[in-house]
C-alpha cells in the first residue's frame, strides 16, 4: 500500500547519466532566470554559494546540491533525482533540520521517519528533490533551545507548542524561502509537496513556487511520538488521518504503531 494515492508519473525513461554533475553550476544558474515559473522577486541564490556533485547513497545516486542561502546565510543541500528541470508536478520534501530525529533516531518526533520515507518516495518514483533546510531546529528556534524544551516537555507535560512559549519563544519561525530559491535553480516547474503541513504549501507558493497537491507524509503512531503529532495535530493544523483513526477507535491510549509509513496524494 506504500504507493497509495500517488497518481501520476512522469513519462520520462530512466534518469540520463548527469554528465555535469561535478561542473560548476555557475552557468546553469544564469539560464535558470529565464525557464523558472514565476517572475516574482525572489533572489537567486550567488554561482559562488552553490556547488553540485554525484553523491552515490544506499538509495542510488543522487544530485546533491549545496548552496549557501542569500538571505539567512545557512548552508542548505538540495538532493536531487533525475531530470526535474523544466517540470511539472516535481514531488518534493522540504525537511527541516531535526539533529536529534534524522541523525541520532531520536524517537519523539517523527522527522527521522519522514526523512526516510520522503526519501524513498523521491527514489521510488525516479524523480524529485529533498531540500534539507539548516537552522530549522525546534521550528527555528535553535537546537539550544528544543532541548531546553524537551525539558519542559518532560518534567512538566507541556506540548511541543506550549514548551515553547513558556520559555519565551515562538512556536514557529522557519523561512522557506532557501527551498524556493533552490527550486527555482533546479528550474522545477511545480510541486507536488510531500507534507502533512498546509502552512508549507502557502509558504512555498507565496514565493512563487506553484504546489499542484500536498502528498501527505504519514508516519506510524507510536507511544513515544503520539503526544508530539497529537500537538501537532491539534495545536498547529496538520492533517494527521492516521491520528484520526486511532482517535475516533478510541485506541490512542493503546498504541501498537500502524505499520509501515505511508505516501498518498490528496488533491489535485
Ligand atoms: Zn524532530
Amino acid at each position: 500500500m506504500r504507493d497509495q494515492g500517488i497518481e501520476q508519473k512522469d513519462s520520462r525513461g530512466d534518469a540520463a547519466p548527469d554528465d555535469a554533475a561535478t561542473k560548476d553550476t555557475a552557468n546553469r544558474n544564469t539560464a535558470n532566470r529565464n525557464t523558472a515559473t514565476s517572475d516574482t522577486a525572489i533572489e537567486d541564490i550567488a554561482p559562488e554559494d552553490i556547488a553540485e556533485a554525484r553523491l552515490r547513497t544506499r538509495r542510488g545516486v543522487f544530485r546533491a546540491v549545496a548552496f549557501r542561502d542569500p538571505v539567512d546565510g545557512h548552508e542548505h543541500m538540495a538532493l536531487v533525482r533525475g531530470d526535474v528541470r523544466g517540470r511539472e508536478r516535481v514531488l518534493v520534501r522540504m525537511h527541516s533540520e531535526c539533529m536529534t530525529g534524522d541523525i541520532f533516531g531520536a524517537t519523539r518526533c517523527e522527522c527521522g521517519d519522514q526523512l526516510d520515507t520522503a526519501l524513498d518516495a523521491i527514489a521510488r518514483e525516479g524523480a524529485g528533490v529533498l531540500v534539507y533546510l539548516r537552522g530549522h531546529e525546534g521550528r527555528g528556534i535553535g537546537l539550544v533551545a528544543k532541548v531546553r524544551t524537551h525539558i519542559l516537555q518532560d518534567d512538566q507535560g507541556l506540548d511541543t507548542v506550549d514548551s515553547a512559549t513558556a520559555i519565551g519563544l515562538p512556536v514557529d519561525v522557519r523561512d522557506y524561502g532557501p527551498a524556493a530559491r533552490v527550486l527555482r535553480h533546479l528550474a522545477v516547474r511545480s510541486v507536488r509537496l510531500l507534507s502533512n503541513n498546509p502552512v508549507k504549501v502557502d509558504a512555498l507558493e507565496s514565493y512563487g513556487v506553484p504546489v499542484a497537491s500536498r502528498v501527505p507524509l504519514l508516519v506510524p503512531v507510536s507511544d513515544d511520538n503520539v503526544r508530539y503529532l497529537t500537538a501537532k495535530r491539534d495545536r498547529l493544523g496538520h492533517d494527521l488521518p492516521q491520528l484520526d483513526e486511532l482517535d475516533e477507535l478510541g485506541q490512542l491510549d493503546e498504541l501498537g504503531g500502524l505499520g509501515d509509513a505511508q505516501v498518498g496524494e490528496v488533491h489535485g
